[in-house]
């Protein structure tokens, strides 16, 4: 047994310069931290992200309320039990929450005590996150994630409305994560070229997520032309495919969804993302539809759910009882996972068992807000999930995840494997537990 010596929360900064809540726990092995990430087109039925809403400090998202949960009321409840216990100490701290939605404590409070508590398991064992993620989710860890790597930024996370979030590159023809990687930054500067020529410097800054956002190029057809012409200049045509994340609860009002100037019903959508697939290698589509639009989502899964991965973020919200919902009406064939979403590693766990054992696929995903915490790096490869989004191939809070996979593929060695163009649920037999 390994004690928890001490808890101790703190507010820190995260990716946007946005208070979050970091927790340290000490055992007799050392200091283990976790941070909570935050999103910004974040779903409705998420668990609550607790801000202090006192408007003279930080524009009123200072997050004390949560440190103070954290310090007064979880920390010594927490202290003497054995870090070894996730699952036990995960449902201490949601039964003194209470509440659903974690609306007592907040997810931000639970969360990083739940990552942090993690960590110190895996030490008092003397074995890396990632293998100490595996013992809890019932998996030996072998395959390291394709990544979904956002290079070109929209919505929301670009100060844009009415506008496709996220254009992501996939290597799925990398014989390793680590080559993966590499296609994916050669690529990402072949696009900088690209849009430096043609716009000038101001068509390189970038966005939340690290990708590009070049307010001159709102239509999608042209977004992903320049993506292909840039994975054509660095030499990988035909290694590389294409995953969309709209995020379209964005811009979904009374029935309608609006992209540009244009308005489109939910089937109309269904019709603009089959194009879209007919004419460009897109082999995954997130949030396509709204959050509750359940009919929308299950017409998608219905035409395109054989070819392509349909992946709802915030439709399950990373929750057990939404996913079943979309399992029962056939109205997705994937689950975005965001731990913060529901608040706990436990939870989280659970989410994407539910997924596996469905034969769905579950793709980690990090938050456009994030920290240099590179937990998401060991819960997918901890799960044999096979899938992470984790942003651009540029800026620390998302390089930390990749510069942890690539430790990881590194430290498994032979023993590795990257699923590469079989990352959906054809290849079951991997992801199973
Ligand atoms: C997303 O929508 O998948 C995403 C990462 O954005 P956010 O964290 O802003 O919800
Ligand atoms: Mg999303």
């Amino acid at each position: 047994m390994t004690k928890i010596l001490k808890v101790k929360a703190r507010e820190v900064l995260d990716s946007r310069g946005n208070p979050t809540v970091e927790v340290d726990i000490v055992t007799k092995s050392g200091v283990f931290r976790g941070m909570t990430p935050s999103g910004a087109s974040a779903g409705q039925h998420e668990a609550l992200e607790l801000r202090d809403g006192d408007t003279t400090r930080y524009l009123g998202k200072g997050t004390l309320k949560a440190v103070d949960n954290v310090n007064k009321h979880l920390a010594s409840k927490i202290v003497g039990m054995d870090c070894c216990d996730q699952k036990e100490i995960d449902m201490l701290l949601l039964g003194l929450d209470g509440t659903e939605n974690k609306e007592t404590m907040g997810a931000n409070a639970i969360l990083p005590l739940s990552m942090a508590v993690t960590k110190a398991g895996a030490a008092a064992k003397g074995v890396p996150v990632y293998w100490h993620i595996g013992e809890l989710f019932g998996v030996t860890p072998s395959v390291l994630p394709v990544p979904m790597c956002n290079v070109i930024n929209g919505g929301k996370h670009a100060g844009q409305e009415n506008s496709i979030q996220e254009h992501m590159l996939m290597p799925t023809g990398a014989k390793s994560f680590t080559e993966g990687i590499r296609m994916i930054s050669e690529s990402y500067h072949h696009l900088a070229k690209l849009l430096k020529n043609r716009f000038g410097a101001g068509g390189t800054l970038i966005g939340d997520e690290g990708g590009f956002a070049p307010a001159q190029i709102v239509d999608v057809n042209e977004r992903l032309e320049l993506m292909l012409q840039a994975i054509d200049n660095a030499g990988y045509s035909g290694l590389m495919q294409i995953a969309m994340d709209p995020a379209s609860s964005e811009f979904f009002y009374n029935g309608t969804y609006k992209i540009g100037s244009k308005s489109y019903s939910g089937g109309e959508m269904v019709d603009f993302y089959a194009d879209l697939c007919s004419r460009y290698p897109i082999v995954s589509i997130e949030d396509g539809h709204a959050e509750d639009d359940w009919e929308s989502w299950v017409e998608m899964t219905k035409k395109l759910g054989n070819k392509i991965q349909i992946v709802g973020d915030d439709l399950f919200v990373t929750n057990t009882k939404r996913i079943q919902k979309g399992i029962d009406m056939k109205a997705a064939n994937s689950v975005l996972i965001k731990l913060n979403q529901i608040g706990s590693v436990t939870e989280t766990l659970a989410a994407i068992r539910l997924a596996q054992q469905t034969g769905w696929t579950a793709v980690v995903s990090h938050r456009s807000g994030e920290t240099e915490d590179s937990f998401i790096a060991d819960l997918v490869v901890g799960t044999n999930a096979g899938q992470i989004k984790t942003g651009a191939p540029a800026r620390s809070d998302r390089n930390a995840k990749y510069n942890q996979l690539i430790r990881i593929e590194e430290e498994l060695g032979k023993e590795s494997q990257y699923p590469g163009q079989k990352f959906r649920k054809e290849n079951k037999v991997l992801f199973c537990v």
